[in-house]
C-alpha cells in the first residue's frame, strides 16, 4: 500500500455464525486501478466485496478506505463516501423502471445539475438502457438488467466500484460491453474491485489481480503475471 491507497484490507476475517469464511486477508487497491478477485467456487470472494461494502460485518482485522478506518460504518454511509456495490444477482428493483432505477442510485447526492450530467455519461455508455428507461425493470432481458446495475451504481459517483460477477450467464457480446464501460469508467479515474469467474477475460484488463482458495489468498501478481503462472492456468483457466 502507498499513499494513492484508495482500499486496504488488513488480516479480514469473516465468519457466517461458526463457519470462517474468510480466514485473514489482506490486500489493496489503489487509485485508479483495476484489481480483480478469482478463485474457485465458495472461496470468499463474495463474502469479501459484502465486508467492503458493509453489508456482513468482519469478525476481526481492518478494512481502510480513502484513509479512513470504515470496518464499523454502516453500509450506507460507505456508500455516501464513495464504496458502491453491483451485488450478484444485480439487486435492482424490479418494479421500478429503467429510469426510476439509475435515479436511485443517487438518492444520497443532491447536485440535481451534475445527476443529470451522469445520467447523460451513462446514457452515451450504455445506449440500451436509455431505450428502455419506461420500462419496468424486472421485465429487461439480464444483460439489460447488468448494465442497469452498473448505471445506478455509477450514478452514486463511486471513488470505488465494487462488482460482484458481472459477466455471470450473459451473452459474450453483452460481456464485451460491460467490460468496455469498466475500460472506459477506470480510463476516467475510477478506481474497480472485480469478482469474476471469467479469470481469462478478468486478469487481460486488471492491473492486478488476487487469487483466493478456502478463505484465503493464495497468490497475487499483475494480470499478466497470473495469467501465465501455470498454477492459474491449470486451475482457473480451464487448462490441463
Ligand atoms: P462463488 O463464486 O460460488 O460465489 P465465492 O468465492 O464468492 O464463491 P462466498 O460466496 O463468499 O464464495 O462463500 C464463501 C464460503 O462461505 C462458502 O463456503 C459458503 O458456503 C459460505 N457462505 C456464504 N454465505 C453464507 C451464509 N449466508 N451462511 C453460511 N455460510 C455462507
Amino acid at each position: 500500500p502507498t499513499d494513492n491507497t484508495i482500499l486496504e484490507l488488513k488480516d479480514v476475517q469473516i465468519a457466517y455464525g461458526q463457519i470462517q469464511a474468510v480466514k485473514g486477508i489482506d490486500f489493496h487497491v489503489s487509485t485508479g486501478e483495476l484489481v480483480c478477485l478469482i478463485g474457485a467456487n465458495g472461496a470468499g470472494k463474495t463474502t469479501t466485496l459484502n465486508a467492503i461494502s458493509g453489508t456482513l460485518p468482519i469478525k476481526s482485522g481492518e478494512i481502510r478506505f480513502a484513509g479512513q478506518d470504515i470496518s464499523k460504518l454502516p453500509a450506507h454511509l460507505r456508500l455516501r463516501q464513495g464504496l458502491a456495490l453491483v451485488p450478484e444477482g444485480r439487486g435492482i428493483f424490479t418494479r421500478l423502471t429503467v429510469e426510476e432505477n439509475l435515479r436511485m442510485g443517487a438518492y444520497t447526492r443532491d447536485d440535481k445539475e451534475a445527476i443529470e450530467q451522469d445520467l447523460e455519461r451513462v446514457y452515451s455508455m450504455l445506449p440500451r438502457v436509455k431505450e428502455r428507461l419506461a420500462q419496468v425493470a424486472g421485465t429487461l432481458s439480464g444483460g439489460e438488467q447488468q448494465m442497469v446495475a452498473i448505471g445506478r451504481a455509477l450514478l452514486s459517483r463511486p471513488k470505488l466500484l465494487l462488482l460482484d460477477e458481472p459477466s455471470m450467464g450473459l451473452a459474450p457480446l453483452v460481456v464485451e460491453k460491460i467490460f468496455e464501460v469498466i475500460q472506459t469508467v477506470v480510463k476516467e479515474g475510477m478506481s474497480i474491485l472485480l469478482v469474476e469467474q471469467n479469470a481469462n477475460l478478468a486478469l487481460e484488463f486488471a492491473s492486478r489481480g488476487y487469487v483466493m482458495d478456502g478463505g484465503r489468498i493464495t497468490l497475487a501478481g499483475s494480470g499478466s503475471e497470473l495469467l501465465n503462472d501455470p498454477a492459474v492456468r491449470s486451475a482457473y483457466l480451464g487448462e490441463a
